[in-house]
């Protein structure tokens, strides 16, 4: 066995408590995957990858010899195979320098396989009907509104750019700006803007053709001075604004933006955004301050922990969802040298939102290479770290009888959806609320909460 595989089974044999699908898909984001030719070609039929918002890739598009940015799908579903899997979505990390790699089995079916051994089944997911069809003005809808999440969640990049420009203010795990530059270069149609028009028309082809989705995601860079002369809130209020005015309550809102102050956010609740993600990114406040220059400058951590504590009061604290990026307080020359020193700190930080009821989720990191960390740690944070993340995150949101964060879909093994981290598939069945379904009209807040009995303007 090689030394890989045996890494693999200890954790498995070491964690039992773990689905093992969870702990290959942690390794899966962490290496990336690479596809044979044979594997490309099939998988060019389904839905491709659409670069929602970061190139969450382990090379750069010149590097990839077989256009891989150009004909590998948006995500994978293992299941099945030698171990029979329970069903498993993973998002594609493009690295043709992977061990894992998608190939073709010699019964014609799509294997996922590590060091040429099985490791799963994989199924692709169909293109949606709307990804053949493109705005008046020959916009493709993968561009204006691309789904990830197998269909689940529309993801709505209105600004492509951040305006922490630089490594002197870009957080340090981020390639947005200089991934928005290689996709132009590499000819994708890719809007920087995308104008509140552009996003209703979209809305309205994929309405009509399309009933997976049941979330949609208003994000982008952030906006430090102006952007087509509105603020940052007025900016961004404009979409879920429209959108809900053309689509009340069709799909559940969600807003990824900067932590702002409780006037701001009460905007956003008001035009009928349900849930709302002011990320963290990392606990340790030096390594906040080194890996988010931009946001310790221009907002600073201890505003942005009490933003998120605000804006509990404003959504109800379960449906404020702070990102943290797993394995980042790890890297690389700052970063904690041993697993046991980053989960602890980590630790500290669920604890101390998840004791007020806030439930923080993880996008297990991907060491892009256009990035400061990604240059300086390819390898990313250990498997034995992501997997103690896991079990740390699931322990304390059992520890506080948390229910399973909303807008995700249904959690657990074999039913979860979000696919750049295992978070939602290591949530045990009858753990609090478990069993509940997302559908689009979700439960609002929590007794107490300003939330209670609001009026939504549109
Ligand atoms: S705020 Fe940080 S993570 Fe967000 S887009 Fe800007 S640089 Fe990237």
């Amino acid at each position: 066995m090689s030394e890989k595989w045996e890494q693999i089974e200890s954790l498995i044999e070491k964690y039992p408590d773990l689905p093992p699908e969870a702990i290959f898909k942690e390794d899966l984001l962490t290496k990336g995957i690479s596809f044979s030719e044979d594997a490309l070609r099939v998988a060019s039929g389904f839905k491709p990858k659409a670069y929602f918002i970061f190139s969450f890739d382990l090379v750069p598009i010149e590097e990839m010899k077989h256009r891989e940015n150009l004909r590998a799908p948006e995500e994978i579903c293992l299941v099945g195979g030698q171990r029979d899997f329970r069903r498993i979505i993973v998002s594609v990390r493009l690295n043709p320098n992977s061990p894992y790699q998608v190939a073709i089995s010699d019964e014609g079916e799509p294997v996922l396989r590590l060091e040429e051994e099985e490791v799963a089944g994989v199924q692709f997911q169909k293109t949606p009907e709307c990804y053949h069809r493109t705005l008046g003005n020959g916009k493709p809808i993968a561009d204006i509104a691309p789904t990830i999440e197998w269909g689940y969640l529309l993801y709505l990049t209105v600004f492509r750019i951040c305006q922490y420009f630089g490594s002197q203010q870009e957080c340090q795990f981020c390639d947005i700006n200089r991934n928005y530059r290689q996709q132009k270069k590499s000819g994708r149609p890719y809007t920087g803007v995308k104008t509140v028009e552009e996003i209703i028309e979209a809305l309205e082809i994929i309405n009509s053709t399309d009933s997976d989705s049941h979330a949609y995601t208003v994000t982008g860079g952030s906006i430090t001075s102006k952007l087509n002369e509105k603020s940052e809130v007025d900016f961004y209020l404009q979409y879920p604004e429209a959108i809900e005015k053309r689509f009340p309550g069709r799909w559940i809102g969600k807003l990824v933006v900067q932590a702002l102050a409780k006037e701001e956010v009460r905007r956003f609740r008001d035009v009928g955004v349900q849930i709302y993600h002011p990320n963290y990114e990392v606990w340790d406040r030096k390594l906040f301050e080194i890996i988010c220059p931009g946001k310790e400058d221009y907002i600073g951590r201890d505003a942005w922990i009490q933003r998120i504590l605000d804006a509990g009061d404003v959504f109800g604290p379960s449906q404020v969802i702070p990102n943290f990026v797993a394995g980042i307080e790890m890297a690389r020359p700052f970063g904690f040298k041993t697993v046991s020193e980053a989960i602890e700190s980590t630790s500290e930080g669920l604890n101390f939102f998840m004791s007020h009821g806030i439930t923080p989720r993880f996008t297990t990191w991907c060491p892009e290479p256009l990035t400061v960390l990604g240059k300086q740690n390819p390898e990313g944070a250990p498997l034995e770290y992501h997997v103690q993340m896991l079990r740390t995150w699931r322990d304390t949101h059992e520890k506080y009888k948390l229910a399973p964060p909303s807008g995700y879909g249904r959690p657990g093994i074999g039913n979860a959806v979000f696919s750049v981290s295992a978070f939602m598939d290591v949530i045990r069945s009858g753990s609090c609320g478990s069993d509940s379904h997302d559908s689009p009209k979700i439960e609002m807040g929590k007794v107490g909460s300003e939330n209670s009995g609001r009026k939504r303007e549109s």
